[in-house]
């Protein structure tokens, strides 16, 4: 008899947990991820993205407004496309105040932030020598001697006035200004600022050498984000673990020729008009912005070991990995946080 009404009892307990559990899953919200590519800013950009509350066909349309949003940008700030507001200051009569759209007055702010904390290792305004290495370009040559000597020791970022009020940049020299060793940097922050605007719960944008993490991954769990082997760029040199963090990295394996058996690469050391060329092969900032993660990837590795450790080590936030030319890997004090794993 007590048998029986305990039996009845575990019964009535298991139906309502098996309904609770039904309607559980009849309405737990249900993560939808997507995953789409484009080309832009010279490289492939994928989009992972998952979010609670959009399905698949809005999450969709969601990337196809982040890319919408990277042509957008990288119409203002491209160097090479006489479209571009970039292009058409540069051609407009310098020393003469020039007004730009906010977007491009805010990256120059930034440019010249980084471009003093640098001492001018990262400079925006190397234009010319950028032309004439031409790096990518069809007639992959060494430029002489005598076209690097007048384009070197220029440091004109410091020609460069803002007038905040205005927003208008004015060049008192003369000198094109080059944003592509930060442009990639600032057009990933705001596109990853719309995609959480526009219901984007979680995911990353991988952009090359940029990587930006979309707050944290399913279940509170960190983005695993691999870093390139310079020496192998088909192959990992260690990962590292983040949440909502960028992860960028500059190295002399992106962009490069080969002449007589010597490398020369992408970014150039405004003292010697030259490849940087100190050891150092290929350098990551992870912080939260991804404009000052780039513009102090591309400056810390001409800087070079000592200087980079030095400058990373003071600045709230960031931290670096720099890897030499042997393989060696060098990382600033916070980079624990970072589970950092050598491969
Ligand atoms: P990144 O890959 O971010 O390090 O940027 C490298 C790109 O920035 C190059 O392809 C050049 O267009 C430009 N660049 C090269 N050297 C410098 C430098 N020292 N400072 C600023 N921009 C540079
Ligand atoms: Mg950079």
């Amino acid at each position: 008899m007590i048998r029986n009404k305990c039996e009845r009892i575990f019964t009535f307990i298991f139906v309502i947990l098996l309904l609770i559990f039904i309607i559980f899953l009849c309405f737990r919200k249900k993560t939808v991820t997507i995953q789409n590519t484009t080309e832009a800013l010279d490289t492939v950009i994928t989009v992972k993205l998952s979010s609670d509350s959009l399905s698949e066909n809005e999450l969709n349309e969601v990337s196809l407004k982040l890319f919408e949003e990277i042509n957008r940008l990288s119409l203002i700030f491209s160097a090479t496309d006489e479209n571009s507001e970039l292009f058409k200051l540069n051609n407009s009569k310098h020393g003469t105040p020039y007004p730009v759209s906010d977007e491009l007055f805010d990256l120059f702010e930034i440019s010249l932030k980084y471009a003093y904390l640098t001492d001018g290792a990262f400079d925006i305004t190397l234009g010319k020598l950028i032309n004439i290495w031409d790096i990518t370009g069809d007639e992959k040559q060494v430029p002489s001697d005598d076209a690097i000597l007048p384009l070197k020791k220029l440091e004109n970022y410091k020609d460069i006035s803002l007038d905040f009020k205005l927003k208008t940049v004015t060049y008192n020299d003369d000198f094109d200004v080059n944003l592509g060793a930060i442009a990639k940097g600032y057009i990933g922050d705001k596109v990853k600022a719309l995609a959480k605007s526009l219901g984007v719960s979680f995911g990353t944008i991988n952009m090359g050498g940029n990587i930006l993490a979309i707050g944290e991954k399913e279940g509170g769990k960190n983005w695993n984000i691999a870093i390139t082997n310079p020496k192998e760029p088909s192959s990992y040199f260690a990962t590292v673990s983040v949440k909502d963090k960028c992860v960028v990295t500059s190295g002399n394996y992106e962009r490069y020729f080969i002449k007589d058996g010597k490398r020369y690469h992408h970014i150039l050391d405004p003292f010697t008009g030259y490849p940087s060329e100190n050891g150092i092969v290929s350098v990551t900032i992870i912080g939260d912005n991804s404009a000052t993660c780039d513009a102090l990837s591309t400056g810390c590795y001409v800087l070079g070991l000592e200087k980079s450790l030095e400058l990373i080590n003071k600045i709230d936030g960031y931290d670096c990995i720099l890897i030499n030319e042997n393989g060696d890997y060098f990382t600033s004090g916070g980079i624990s946080k970072y589970n950092l794993d050598i491969k």
